[in-house]
């Protein structure tokens, strides 16, 4: 597991909330800035550690919907990895209809009781601060759902269970987390309305979209050029691999179609630095990108023949990364539902 001292080295090197305010701790960048330090960790092998969903996703939530408390109270700690952010969104009944999460928050006094239980929760060993999807009124559909911010170091009644086993990303600390009767205060709820949980994961989903499929460009990149050193030093048949035709065919293919996504992620990235992405391009770059990354990885790791298929080669370990790209953050067939619900 990724150990909780490399939150507070990351933070230190300014690796962490690149995108928020100087004035909230952060850097002062922009999503530019989180999309190269998300890319840099995987091209160096990291692709394991949740800090683009730390800084990417769970601090945008608080800097767009937090009161002015919240967001000094939070974002300086996330920014030097004293607080690590999870987002728990996914349930064991529901995950692509996030309608039918089923965990509530009810009113108690001047705050809240927290019930229910995640699964599948990135940082879920290290986070100390979790934005939590609740209903906040159970009959009201998509407008009785909310965010609460948990500080789980103050919540009687929060616990974690296992780190799942995984077919990839071994070191990611992907985990069940349990809310039983956890009394939080008022000042939990994200922002000051409640009933506007749906609005606001509708609205930072694009970005966490975006986020996914930079991460699939750099894995891409990172797969062909493992690749290319490779066949140009093995030999079969007295040959290295790369003279047979078709090692070139098959790189040349991957090396097209990982430029074609690399130069369609640059232009999501540019669009939305200007505010401009849409749901729609963001679906689109996710599921496209992601799908291109199987197909790219697969086909470099036949090129290795059966080292590939061992552990101790860093292709066989991005082939069983990669998979979940496909998955989280909305499968791809979410993504296909919301391209076409735009045509
Ligand atoms: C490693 C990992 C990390 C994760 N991290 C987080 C996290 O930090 N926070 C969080 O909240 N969640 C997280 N998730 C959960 C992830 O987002 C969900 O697994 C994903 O959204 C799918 O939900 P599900 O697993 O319940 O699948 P289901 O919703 O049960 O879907 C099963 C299958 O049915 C398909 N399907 C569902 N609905 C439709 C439809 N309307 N039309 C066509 N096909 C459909 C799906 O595409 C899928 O193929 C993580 C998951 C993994 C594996």
């Amino acid at each position: 597991m990724v150990d909780r001292e490399s939150w507070l080295k990351a933070g230190a090197a300014g690796l962490l909330c690149a995108s928020m305010p100087e004035r909230y701790g952060g850097s002062g960048g922009s999503f530019a800035h989180e999309a190269v330090i998300n890319r840099e960790f995987s091209l160096a092998g990291f692709d394991t550690f949740g800090a683009p969903l730390h800084s990417g996703i769970v601090a945008p939530y608080i800097l767009h919907y937090g009161t002015e408390e919240q967001k000094k109270r939070w974002l300086p700690k996330l920014a030097t990895g004293e607080l690590v952010g999870a987002i728990a969104m996914t349930e064991p009944g529901t995950g692509s209809d996030l309608q039918g999460v089923r965990t509530t928050a009810k009113k108690s006094g001047n705050g809240y009781v927290l019930n229910g239980s995640k699964t599948f929760i990135t940082n879920g060993q290290h986070a100390n601060l979790i934005v939590v999807v609740a209903k906040t009124d159970a009959k009201a559909g998509a407008k009785g759902t909310s965010l609460l911010v948990v500080e789980t170091e103050d919540a009687a009644g929060f616990r974690r269970g296992r780190k799942l086993k995984k077919l990839g990303l071994d070191s990611a600390d992907t985990s069940e987390l349990f809310f039983e009767d956890v009394q939080l205060p008022a000042t939990s709820l994200l922002g000051t309305e409640e009933g506007q949980g749906f609005y606001q994961l509708m609205k930072e989903l694009p970005q966490e979209r975006l986020l996914v499929a930079v991460h699939a460009v750099a894995m891409m990149e990172r797969a062909l050029e493992l690749t290319v050193d490779y066949v140009k030093q093995r030999k079969a048949f007295g040959k290295t691999i790369i003279e047979f035709q078709n090692s070139q065919f098959e790189l040349a293919e991957c090396k097209t179609d990982t430029t074609i996504a690399r130069v369609f992620v640059d232009h999501c990235i540019g669009q939305h630095v200007e505010g401009k992405l849409d749901t729609v391009t963001a679906s689109m770059a996710k599921y496209r990108l992601t799908d291109t990354l199987g197909n790219v990885i697969d086909r470099c790791l036949q090129l290795f023949g059966g080292y590939g298929y061992m552990d101790e080669y860093p292709i066989s370990r991005l082939y069983r990364d990669a998979r979940v790209l496909r998955i989280y953050a909305g499968t791809n067939e979410i993504m296909k539902l919301l391209i076409a619900r735009g045509l």
